[in-house]
């Protein structure tokens, strides 16, 4: 054997004893899982994590490896353990697709599980709907957007944030979860941190494991109104830290961070450099006084936002990015290789549909949501009332209250609610969506309260 080849052979015996080490893992990461799951415990545990890696860094002292290298295997092996014991777990969307397909067996469902405006797209829409085959939009287009829109897009967010957004800032995508998955797969890479607050939106998560980024769980809790602790958030912080997510209106708590902690928290991502994703999607359902994180003029922010809830077009799948130009040419090259570009038909249907205001439907909602609201005060429920957004996300006064168990019962009742653990460690709690017509909301939370016992 040459000196090469047995080197090689050590290699490869070293690196199948790594492989029997991880199936070892594996079988463990799974028993806890069960012990978790039977215990009521959330899956990520911050402390537990923290004191491994303090553990993982003082080896890598001792024996002289580079800390980077040993951050980004724990990192990988963390996010195994992760996926493994999410893989069981109830999400809104797990309870929504259930609840459609009692709908295709003749079940009535009220719909308070998902965050899907009942009424319609503005009118201009029906019409534009008509206009584009005529106007020649049947051919492949720019992967960032049709410029036309994209400028358009450009005028209005200058307009309302007062700071000059220009075309080469705006990127279309196929609604804003598509330009979540973008900005993370894009911007990120494997054994990179990225920092959610939670409760969240469940695909900023799923996102970064998807990209086997490691999330840094900031738990918030009621009491504190799920206002994040600005000095946890700065101790996650190391040289793998790329990014933190902000989603003020808040799905699902409605919360709207008070100014100066939002200040604080963007001080803290500038001063380190990370990206900020501020997913914005509910800025036209904004109750009360809101700054977009565009104001700070941040060259690594990044804004996600949609037509699916301000002009309730869902179903077209449509909404943008606004970020620096290098930003978004990143993002856009993942676009290209993914979907080419976005349906031109559905780009310019949405062009026109910036003409019609859509105030009313801020307004509906704000009612529908006092509605749910003064209804919730008379149950067995705690909760923050909402600054804004179509949710009301309130813990029940049960010890063992399951949120998944109950939304499973509460489908057999003929009302759909999302379970607080698809939010993060918040297994008494439940989503309830303001988005039905009022006598609908009254008629949902009724059927609740009963079935709460
Ligand atoms: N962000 C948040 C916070 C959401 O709640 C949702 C949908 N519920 C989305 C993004 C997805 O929006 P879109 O329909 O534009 O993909």
């Amino acid at each position: 054997m040459s000196d090469i080849d047995k080197l090689r052979d050590q290699i490869d015996k070293i690196t199948l004893e790594i492989i029997r080490l991880l199936k070892a893992r594996v079988e463990l990461v799974k028993e806890i899982g069960s012990i978790k799951n039977n215990l009521g415990l959330g899956i990520t545990n911050e402390e537990r994590e923290r004191q491994l890696r303090t553990k993982v860094i003082s080896l890598c002292k001792e024996i002289g490896l580079e800390e980077r290298i040993a951050a980004t295997m724990l990192n990988f092996l963390l996010n195994e353990s992760v996926k493994i014991q999410s893989s069981g777990k109830q999400t809104h969307l797990s309870i929504f697709l259930k609840a459609k397909s009692l709908e295709q067996q003749g079940k009535k469902i009220i719909h308070m599980e998902v965050g899907e405006p009942d009424f319609y797209p503005p009118k201009i829409v029906k019409k534009a709907l008509g206009e584009v085959y005529d106007k020649g939009f049947t051919k492949y287009g720019e992967s960032k957007g049709m410029p036309e829109f994209r400028a358009a897009l450009a005028r209005k967010n200058s307009e309302r944030y007062r700071t000059n957004i220009k075309t080469e800032n705006i990127m279309v995508s196929s609604g804003a979860r598509f330009s979540v998955f973008l900005s993370i797969s894009s911007l990120l890479h494997p054994g990179d941190e990225i920092i959610i607050i939670e409760p969240a939106w469940p695909a900023y998560r799923e996102n970064a494991l998807n990209a086997s980024i490691k999330v840094r769980t900031v738990h918030t809790t009621l009491e504190e109104k799920w206002e994040p602790s600005t000095k946890e958030i700065e101790s996650m912080i190391n040289p793998n830290t790329k990014m933190i997510v902000l989603n003020y209106p808040n799905n699902p708590t409605g919360k709207i961070l008070p100014r100066k902690i939002q200040d604080q928290v963007v001080d803290i991502a500038i001063k380190n450099g990370l990206y900020i994703l501020s997913d914005e999607i509910y800025s036209d359902y904004a109750y009360k006084e809101w700054k977009s994180v565009l104001s700070y003029e941040y060259n690594k922010s990044i804004i996600t936002q949609s037509f699916s809830k301000s002009h309730a077009m869902t179903g077209f799948r449509i909404g943008y990015s606004v970020s620096s130009p290098e930003i978004i040419d990143r993002m856009a090259k993942l676009q290209a290789l993914c979907i080419t570009n976005v349906s031109e038909p559905i780009q310019y249907v949405s062009l026109k549909a910036l003409e019609a205001d859509t105030s009313d439907n801020t307004k509906t909602m704000k009612n529908r949501l006092g509605v749910v609201i003064q209804k919730a005060k008379t149950m067995r429920l705690d909760f923050e009332e909402p600054d804004g957004a179509m949710y009301l996300f309130a813990r029940v006064r049960n010890d063992n209250f399951d949120g998944s168990d109950f939304a499973n019962k509460l489908l057999d009742s003929g009302v759909a609610v999302a379970p607080g653990e698809a939010f993060g460690d918040y297994q008494n709690f439940l989503r309830i969506s303001a988005c039905q017509p009022e006598q609908t909301l009254i008629e949902g939370m009724r059927v609740i309260n009963k079935v709460l016992g």
